[in-house]
């Protein structure tokens, strides 16, 4: 039974000196969890109001910041303020959805444009540079980023605009070394756009990194519930930060007021979510590692796993999404159709713990030869780990794929 902390012995009560200084910079955990706590100068409000309105009554000559809500809001400004003092950037910008922010990201780029993109890349963005941005003269160069020898290789002799680095990269958790490839970008005055919803500012700054600019999906880690969609971006200087905002206001792709107080509602458990998920995500991969019937795992927490030094030298801890192959002569579809648990559902970085095909489904619009020749093969399967208790877990996943095999 658990009968507390022990307290020293008896002694002479001290009350100065106990916990050390009061420090001038909050630790993240701290600023994380205090998300918008004193933003309402007015009535002390702990949590963050949330500023359903369109638009704001002026006094003549009084400019209080807000005049129209696709512009500024004040539960907006609450939670860009927080993400861009998580990332240690100078601006931040909330956008309805990941997808938004990295379309309004976008509009930075050209006609005749270069831009070299992880090839094992989300499948939304893939579709999007290429149904979409492609037909505006801008060309996307997918390639392996954990190259970095070949990229440098690439870049030679052509005039390349920004580099749009995931790391690790989902689903096969191939590793970028930002540093190095922040420093080729510098060569050709290239930007570097680092993905970073997988790893999250508690894993991973690619800012101080040198990237100029850090893309969440808000709807995996940092909301963390699976209950919105919405997307954020940091920008290292205030300068980009302005031509950004520029373009998230004429635009308009914004988050709405309701959704950036549920984000940071979220957000404010973010350490702990992620710290436990991440546990059980470190058990699952060992124990996959392990089991019959399954091939390869794909988890930067791995000893073996290709870049982990890497890893390591820029992020915190391995994150929580893994995936596996199933072993030649398993039936796929019996795995998703015995899980329990586990639900079979596209996501990542919620409470709970979810399973892709990603063959069929989030890269289901990468061309099959494409796709096969990067490594997402059809008896691939992801996991997105979630913060349940490990003993459903893993006689979950145990159980799925014996199912494959009977
Ligand atoms: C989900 C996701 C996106 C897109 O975000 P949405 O919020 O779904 O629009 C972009 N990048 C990565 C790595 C993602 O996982």
């Amino acid at each position: 039974m658990w009968r507390g902390r022990e307290c020293p012995p008896d002694g002479p009560r001290i009350l100065h000196g106990i916990g050390g200084e009061v420090k001038k910079e909050k630790a993240l955990h701290t600023k994380i969890a205090q998300i918008g706590v004193g933003f309402d100068h007015r009535f002390g409000a702990i949590s963050v109001p949330i500023y359903q309105t369109a638009i704001y009554k002026k006094k003549f000559g009084e400019n209080l910041g807000y005049d129209y809500s696709r512009s500024e809001n004040p539960t907006r400004t609450a939670l860009e303020s927080a993400i861009a003092e998580l990332e240690e950037g100078a601006r931040g910008l909330a956008f309805s959805s990941g997808m938004a922010a990295i379309t309004s990201l976008s509009f930075l780029f050209e006609p005749g444009d270069l831009v070299i993109v992880s090839d094992d890349l989300y499948g939304g963005t893939y579709r999007f540079f290429q149904e979409i941005i492609r037909k505006y003269g801008i060309t996307f160069h997918y390639m392996d980023l954990s190259d970095v020898e070949g990229v440098e290789e690439f870049m030679k002799g052509k005039k390349v605009r920004a580099i749009f680095i995931e790391t690790p990269t989902n689903p096969l958790m191939k590793i970028a070394d930002i540093r190095r490839l922040v420093a080729l970008a510098k060569t050709q005055d290239a930007i570097t756009i680092v993905d970073s919803t997988l790893t999250t500012p508690l894993l991973m700054k690619p800012l101080q990194l040198g990237a100029d600019v850090v893309v969440h999906s808000a709807t995996k880690y940092l909301g963390g519930h699976n209950d919105l969609i919405g997307g954020l971006l940091v920008t290292a200087d205030a300068e980009l930060g302005e031509r950004l905002y520029f373009k998230q206001k004429a635009a308009g792709a914004i988050m709405g007021p309701f959704d950036c107080w549920l984000l940071i509602r979220g957000m404010k458990t973010l350490a702990v979510r992620l710290a436990k998920a991440q546990e059980n995500a470190e058990a699952i991969a060992a124990h996959l590692y392990r089991s019959g019937g399954v091939g390869k795992v794909y988890f930067p927490g791995l000893p073996g796993h290709p870049g982990n030094d890497v890893h390591f030298s820029q992020a915190e801890g391995p994150g929580a999404v893994l995936s596996f192959e199933l072993q030649e002569g398993s039936i796929l579809p019996h795995f998703f159709d015995s899980l329990k648990v586990v639900n079979p559902a596209e996501s990542l970085g919620g409470v709970e713990s979810l399973t892709t095909h990603p063959a069929t489904m989030t890269h289901a619009d990468i061309p099959e030869g494409e796709r096969l020749r990067i490594g997402i093969t059809d008896n691939l399967v992801r996991i997105s780990v979630g913060i349940e208790d490990l003993s459903d877990l893993i006689p979950d996943i145990d159980n799925a794929i014996r199912a494959c095999f009977g």
